[in-house]
């Protein structure tokens, strides 16, 4: 999606993005088929202007390709993040690091914090800068050609979260307040993508673990781009629930399906743990001993804290 030709016209991207949602969730075709049937100018790339814009009525869909660029770019900071610390989050659970002291215990962290946190106000410049059309590309850390390989489907999920949520403003069945309006849309994408996890599984023979694991790391690249981007405990006047809140949704609804000593718990933890670093805030979490899903609980405790 990051590459959709920006000269294209008209700047119809609805076949893109029926696409991008097919392949996040295979097992829903059939429903996505039903969905859409007979609907056009679904998705809409507008014109250039200045910040976030992303945005649905009755109609469609319209983004501009600064802003999907910005969520690219924030995703990928995301998947980053996860690479640089799901190894700590590990090494602190086995007592082998207090997380705290990971800036000392760790000489490397320093630099890759620094990198880390450019990259994410690189996105939000881009957003904010009247001559940016488009986003830089961002500077790899240490990461490897598999390393961008998963981390490219993980960011492609979070893309399809965000658009999938702006989907069902698009289709929304009756009137409510726009905070209602707001949670449900994210019900919708969140349920999208993790409701029939299990059908895939069964189809496709993956274990349900793994394949939760992935589409919840694309949606906590999701909430990495949302934190980056809005305060963490929400705004007045704005709506959407914080992000926070819609952490706290994503673990809840994944300990349904997922037990507590698998990759997705990690994976989160890894996320969380970069908000909190890419913001600079303290890090206070006893990690020693506890279960991965108990240690991503921790930490968001911790980043409610202190947000
Ligand atoms: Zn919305």
């Amino acid at each position: 999606m990051r590459d959709v030709d920006d000269q294209k016209d008209p700047s119809d991207l609805t076949d893109e993005f029926i696409k991008l949602f097919r392949a996040a969730a295979p097992e829903r075709s059939q429903e996505l088929d039903t969905l859409l049937e007979g609907v056009s100018n679904l998705v809409l790339r507008g014109g250039d202007q200045v910040g976030f814009v992303m945005e649905s009525n009755s109609w469609f869909i319209r983004f501009s390709q600064r802003s999907l660029e910005a969520v690219w770019v924030l995703a990928t900071s995301g998947a980053q993040a996860v690479e640089l610390y799901s190894g700590a989050i590990w090494a602190a659970q086995v007592g082998m690091l207090d997380l705290s002291e990971l800036e000392s215990a760790d000489p490397s962290e320093a630099t890759y914090v620094k990198a880390l946190r450019s990259n994410v106000n690189n996105a939000i410049d881009c957003l904010n800068s009247p001559d940016a059309l488009h986003c830089k590309p961002i500077r790899p850390l240490n990461s490897g050609n598999l390393f961008e390989v998963l981390a490219d489907d993980c960011v492609q999920l979070a893309v399809a979260f965000v658009f999938l949520h702006e989907l069902k403003h698009r289709i929304k069945d009756q009137e409510e307040t726009a905070e209602l309006e707001e949670r449900r849309a994210d019900e919708f994408a969140l349920d999208w993508l993790l409701g029939a996890a299990r059908t895939y599984a069964k189809e496709s023979g993956h274990e349900v673990g793994k394949v939760v694991a992935k589409r919840g790391m694309g949606i906590a690249l999701a909430m990495f781009v949302i934190a980056s981007l809005s305060p963490l405990k929400g705004s007045t006047g704005d709506p959407h629930p914080s992000p926070l809140d819609r952490l706290r949704r994503l673990l809840d609804l994944v300990k349904e399906t997922v037990p507590e000593q698998t990759s997705f718990w990690i994976i989160a933890a890894a996320v969380i743990f970069g908000v909190l670093r890419v913001k600079g805030l303290p890090i206070n979490v006893d990690a020693k001993g506890v279960t991965h899903q108990d240690l991503a609980t921790r930490l968001l405790d911790a980043l409610a804290e202190v947000a």
